[in-house]
Order: structure tokens, then sequence, then C-alpha cells
């Protein structure tokens, strides 16, 4: 049972996504290697044996209960508190069975002698045990569902919303800044001469570019701001409670940093560009597919001011 609850603990801390903790995995056995000892040294006295592995039996599930309900990233879903509950549930039987037996030393203490109490704590805790299997069951159940609702909304290249989600999103913000009378500002991003690109350097190339510029786009937006990949090279920033003017400041950051950033290729580096088209809901209209057609007049002419340009649609 200490193996298997030890195990458990290794389990959760992995499912969260930490590697396998060297650490802790030594602790386990450590404290394994001297239970077992103590245990040989005490063989005689049965007592002794079953106190210390069921306090080592409480020590680990409070560790996973704690884990799962205090400093887990999902500790507020409700599978993560089902199995963390049940694991405390499981850990306050196990030391009540402590409890009886620190209370009685005259009754026998093997797990299953006919003693009521001794047979009502152990299936209680049986049950426990099953209760907590069922958990990671949910947990599981739960991580795929994430997993796969995340993967259908972003880009496998760059991990940026994928279109169909950043509409979405946009929508709903869009109708929120309707509410709130507040414009909201939009940049559409297209790198300049990328068919070039692939064809001198390769489509491997060309995809370290598009990730670089995504990472550079993501790091210099606020965090209220959407960033999606519209198409193979382009990308669209909706901004929340944003005008034109506001977003030209970001606009041109991007643009001037990605001129200046060099992309290592082999032994040399190689300098893209980006066009940027921008408009705001009070010019390019309310609706996000009004505001995009607007976002996409004013990158058609930023391409042909001869690229590596922001142009305004105001300006148009
Ligand atoms: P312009 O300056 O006018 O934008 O010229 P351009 O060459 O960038 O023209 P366009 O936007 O039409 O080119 C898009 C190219 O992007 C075509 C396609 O081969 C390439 N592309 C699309 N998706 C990917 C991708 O995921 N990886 C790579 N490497 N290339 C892509
Ligand atoms: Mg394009
Ligand atoms: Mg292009």
């Amino acid at each position: 049972m200490v193996s298997g609850l030890g195990l458990y603990f290794i389990s959760i801390r992995i499912f969260e996504g930490h590697p396998l903790s060297a650490k802790i995995t030594q602790q386990l056995f450590v404290g394994l290697f001297i239970s077992n000892i103590l245990i040989t040294l005490f063989s005689n006295n049965e007592y002794i044996s079953v106190v210390l592995n069921t306090a080592l039996c409480v020590i680990i599930s409070i560790a996973c209960a704690i884990y799962l309900l205090r400093y887990s990233r999902y500790r507020r879903s409700p599978e993560y508190r089902f199995t963390g509950g049940f694991f405390a549930i499981f850990a306050g039987l196990t030391l009540y069975r402590l409890y009886v037996l620190r209370a009685d030393t005259s009754q026998p203490v093997v797990h299953l002698t006919e003693w009521t109490l001794n047979e009502i704590t152990f299936l209680a805790c049986l049950v426990s045990v099953l209760a907590v299997n069922f958990g990671f069951i949910l947990m599981v159940n739960e991580k795929l569902a994430e997993l796969l609702a995340h993967t259908a909304g972003h880009d496998w290249l760059t991990g940026v919303m994928n279109r169909r989600n950043l509409e979405q999103v946009a929508e709903t913000m869009t109708i929120k800044s309707v509410k709130t009378k507040q414009s909201q500002a939009m940049l559409l991003m297209d790198l300049d001469r990328f068919k070039q690109i692939n064809d001198t350097y390769g489509h491997l190339f060309g995809d370290t570019v598009i990730q670089t510029f995504a990472d550079l786009a993501k790091s210099n937006m606020r965090e209220i701001d959407l960033l999606g990949r519209y198409g193979g090279e382009e990308f669209c920033i909706v901004m929340p409670n944003t005008t034109e003017q506001e977003a030209i400041l970001l606009a041109e950051r991007i643009r001037a940093k990605f001129e200046a950033m060099p992309i290592a290729f082999n032994d040399s580096y190689i300098n893209c560009t980006v066009s940027i088209g921008i408009c705001d809901s009070d010019q390019g209209g309310k609706d996000f597919k009004s505001m995009f057609s607007a976002a996409d007049q004013a990158l058609y002419a930023a391409k042909k001011a001869g690229r590596n340009t922001v142009i305004l649609f105001s300006d148009l």
C-alpha cells in the first residue's frame, strides 16, 4: 500500500506536466527501505509494524490530497477536488485506524481480523481508494477534453489562435465593445515577399520565420489583445478599448523590431519584413467582418506603398 500510494504521488506530479523527479523517487525508496528495516527489526511485534505502515500511508495520502487541492494548477476543477477529497478521506480514515490501534494495544492487529472497528475502517479505506481511482479517470477525461479544445482552436506551428477561434472570441469581444461604447482596433499583418523566402531558403526556414514573427507579436502586445494566424503568413491582432492612433504604436514597434531582427540560417542571418494594415471600429465598422475588410484594404495599400510599412484605414 505504501509503494502504491507513493507511485500515486509521483504519477500526480507527472500528470501535471512535471518531469519525473529523481529526488522524490529517491525519498520514497529510502522511506520504504527504512520502514522495511524497522519492520524486520520489530518482526516479533506486529503492532509496531502495522502502526509504522499505517503512519506512512497517512503521510503520503495527505501529501497527495494537499498537492491536488492546494498546489495543482487545476485545483479548482471538480475532478481534482473529487480525487483530492477522497485522498483526504482516505488519510482521515487511516489516521483514525492508527488512533484506534494506539488506543487499544490488546487487540490483534492483523488487517482482516474479526474486529468490527478494524474491518470497518479497512473497508472504508478500500472504498476511498476505489473512489480515488475513479477520480483519476475523471482527471484524464478532463485533460483530454482540454487538449482537444486547445488543438481545435490553436495553430500547430505557432501556438497562437487559429482563424476560427480568433473570429469567435473577437466577435464576443466586439459585442462587449459596442455595449460599453469603446472602440476596438485591428491589425492585419502579412510577411513581405514570403514566397521568395521559401523559394530561396526552403520551407523549413520559412516556418522558422513564421514562428519568430508570432513570438515577437505575442511578446509585444498586451495580455488582453488577441493574436491569431489568419492564413499562411498572415496574422491578425484584435485590441479591445483601443483606437487606430493607439494601435499604430504597437504596429510600428512590431514592424521595426521584426525588420531589425536577424533570423539564423545556416552560418548567416536573414532579415525579413512585414506590412501592416490598421483600422478601428470607429472608422472600419462595428462588426468583425467590416473591420477585417477595412484592415485588409489598409494592408493592401501598405503592400502597394512598397512593403515594410504601416498604413491606417482612415488615411486611405
Ligand atoms: P507579399 O509581400 O505580397 O505578401 O508577397 P508574398 O510572397 O508574401 O505573397 P503571399 O502572401 O501570397 O505568399 C504566401 C506564401 O506563404 C505562399 C506559401 O507558399 C507560403 N506559406 C503559407 N503557409 C506556409 C507555412 O506554413 N510555412 C511556410 N514555410 N510557408 C507557407
Ligand atoms: Mg499572404
Ligand atoms: Mg506575404
